[in-house]
């Protein structure tokens, strides 16, 4: 199979690039100094969102014969992934790409490269690194990318809002999603607040998929940034402050927690804490080691000392980076989310935040709580309680505070009533139980049986 890419060359030229792509492992590249180096590099940006450097024998070639850098390492990486299916698209046109990919999967222009001045005519659209577009804002054609997925998704839908006004949104198709009701409830109140929140579960219950519909309704609703699933580390070094950059306004998903080494969930914390940005982070692990702990069915071949050891990963500090905890099993006589209902009722949430203008209500910076929260008395009065009764810091505070808020933002109610601090108290605590107080996810404790908020039956903030 040979693919055919527009790149950007060294002496600013439009270069056609052909990829040819065989049985075998050789790489070859004519035109490139740093040919030998490059399979390794793109290797470890393409593992950023789970793809990988095929073993193929893979040919390259430029016509004319050009002298090549690294901005011809973004056409390169498509038609690698193109050609060896990770993408499944079928390329009919000829693309202009330029950008060179840096490890972790990001487009970026070459430092000192001009801006081209001519576009190749054969391409119908220029993919360039968002820094360039800015430069092309009147022109359609020219197509700004901040990553490889971004790549992945203009081909695949074959548009981009950044493209301008003639290019009309895709309608999304909803899946269908089955959830009791308190996991609607709580999967409304995260999609309303954009609250950051731990998911704990068996695997195979819709984890991952409730985060990406988050990140879809974020998307929907505000012109959210992207969605990022990084690899789960191997080491302690977590490139946790790229991650969020990329995710500005988007999602990013932190699977699996229970296998990071400890060091790399040790590293999240600060970055998380001082983390100035709007993006949602979420992250889910299994239970326990064999993933069945609390599964309706299916038993849990863990021994209990095993299961503690697991859970005592997460420490205290660490889920004080999540607002919210949720433990999610999916049980076939759960019903399908309404999702028409869903976003009108996201959108009056979402309005009532607008309206103070402080942002949504998850990244509230603390000191404008004051001002959002109008906390009626007797809610503060439950609220200090509740803080007592289980010695919790301002931090687990402001996230009760700032949950409730969401919650009566869905109520369309302008103070904030003791039974959404009671609710979100709960919800708040259940997530701290998760360590010591692991009973906590019996029938009896389980927020999940607390019921929407209309009945909420609070048994941790009463006296
Ligand atoms: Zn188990």
């Amino acid at each position: 199979m040979v693919l055919e890419f527009s790149t950007w060359s060294r002496n600013n030229q439009w270069v056609q690039l052909q990829v040819s792509m065989e049985p075998g492992y050789k790489f070859q590249w004519v035109g490139r100094r740093d040919g030998h180096q490059i399979p390794q590099r793109l290797h470890a940006a393409f593992r950023t969102f789970g793809w990988k450097w095929p073993g193929k024998r893979i040919t390259v070639l430029t016509q004319p014969p050009a002298d090549l850098h690294a901005g011809s390492d973004a056409a390169l990486s498509v038609a690698v992934l193109v050609g060896s299916r990770q993408w499944p698209i079928r390329v009919q046109e000829v693309y202009s790409l330029y950008g060179s990919v840096d490890l972790f999967g990001k487009i970026l222009p070459v430092p000192g490269d001009v801006l081209p001045e001519s576009w190749p005519a054969s391409s119908r659209f220029h993919l360039v690194p968002m820094e360039w577009k800015r430069h092309f804002s009147g022109n359609n054609a020219v197509v700004g990318v901040g990553t490889l997925q971004d790549i992945q998704n203009f081909l695949h839908h074959g548009m981009r809002r950044d493209q301008g006004a003639s290019v009309q949104k895709k309608e999304i198709i909803w899946p269908d999603l089955r959830l009791s009701e308190d996991l609607q409830w709580f999967f409304l109140v995260v999609a309303a607040g954009a609250h950051p929140c731990f998911l704990m579960g068996p695997p195979g219950t819709g984890k991952t998929q409730m985060a990406r519909l988050w990140w879809k309704l974020l998307d929907v609703t505000c012109e959210g940034g992207q969605f990022l699933e990084p690899m789960p580390p191997r080491s302690a070094h977590v490139p946790i402050g790229s991650w969020l950059e990329r995710t500005e306004g988007g999602c990013l998903f932190l699977d699996e927690v229970g296998e990071w080494p400890l060091k790399a969930l040790e590293a999240l914390r600060k970055p998380l804490e001082e983390a100035q940005c709007s993006t949602l982070y979420i992250a889910a692990s299994n239970p326990c080691p064999c993933g069945f702990q609390g599964h309706a069915s299916r038993p849990c071949t863990c021994p209990p000392g095993r299961i503690q050891a697991y859970q005592r990963r997460f420490s205290g500090p660490f889920l004080d980076r999540f607002q919210l905890y949720a433990y999610v099993q999916a049980d076939p006589s759960d019903e399908s989310v309404v999702w028409s209902e869903v976003r009108h009722r996201l959108k009056r949430a979402r309005a009532m935040q607008s309206k103070r203008g402080l942002g949504l209500n998850g990244q509230l910076p603390a000191d404008s709580l004051g001002k959002a929260l109008l906390v009626q008395e007797a809610a503060w009065t439950d609220l200090r309680l509740w803080q007592q009764r289980t010695g919790m810091g301002e931090r687990s505070v402001h996230a009760v505070l700032r949950v409730a808020r969401t919650m009566a933002d869905l109520e369309e109610s302008v103070g904030v009533q003791p039974r959404h601090i009671r609710l979100a108290a709960h919800w708040h605590w259940s997530n701290q139980g998760l360590i010591s107080k692991s009973d906590l996810w019996g029938p009896a404790h389980s927020w999940s049986t607390l019921g929407a908020p209309r009945s909420p039956r609070p048994q941790s903030s009463q006296p």
